[in-house]
């Protein structure tokens, strides 16, 4: 068992993002041989944990990636509210999820991600909509993998995977207290990079969700 009330976790956008999850939905981006985007999206991962080993106090020479799940608006509404005292919106479907964090399920850390090719906010910014169905066993272009509001996600994520494995989690006055780091270093990640932040009041987020 964890030591914290998983009530009381973490936030993205107005959610917690780190929660017991269970299942096995969506398609897994694991370290096998044979799947074609675990270069992109593994260097992607690599680049990521080094950008916060070199924003931050963490030493990530040890920090192992986690698994990658990407999965629709629906799973991740599915995984969220699995088990959960949280009631569910009316449509079934929460569209605030964009990505969660599972430390309990495996020891690696599990990261589940909305599609971006099934992210509306983000399809919209892209100039060559691709009419064709999707194929979501295809690994994700590199269109994708240099979205920097797709990275922000991922890199959120990602700090909080760096802060169990670092074990610095449980130096934090309380759990929520992870959040701070996570939001301000996506705000800076996107700022560097010129990108339009999506959570505009990202610093009050910061505060507000990280309060014990
Ligand atoms: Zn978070």
């Amino acid at each position: 068992m964890s030591t914290f009330d998983h009530k009381l976790l973490f936030s993205f956008l107005f959610l917690k993002d780190i929660r017991v999850i269970s299942g096995n939905s969506g398609a897994i981006i694991r370290s096998s041989r044979d799947f074609k985007s675990e270069s992109t999206m593994e260097k992607l991962i690599a680049t990521l944990l080094i950008y916060i080993g070199a924003n931050t106090g963490y030493d990530v020479s040890k920090v192992s990636p986690p698994e990658i799940r990407l999965l629709s608006a629906q799973e991740m509404t599915d995984e969220y509210y699995g088990g959960s005292d949280s009631t569910r919106p009316e449509s079934g479907i929460d569209s605030r999820i964009f990505a969660l964090y599972n430390y309990e399920d495996s020891q690696e850390g599990i990261i589940l991600l909305l599609d971006p090719r099934l992210n509306d906010a983000l399809t919209a910014e892209t100039v060559d909509a691709d009419q064709t169905p999707l194929d979501r066993t295809k690994p994700l272009d590199q269109k994708w993998l240099d979205n920097h509001v797709f990275q922000e996600q991922l890199l959120h994520e990602l700090i909080h995977h760096v802060q169990y494995q670092t074990g610095q989690v449980n130096q934090f006055p309380c759990a929520a207290y992870s959040e701070r780091e996570a939001y301000l270093l996506g705000g800076k990640f996107l700022r560097e990079r010129h990108a339009t932040d999506p959570l505009p009041n990202r610093n009050v987020l910061a505060y507000m969700y990280s309060r014990c």
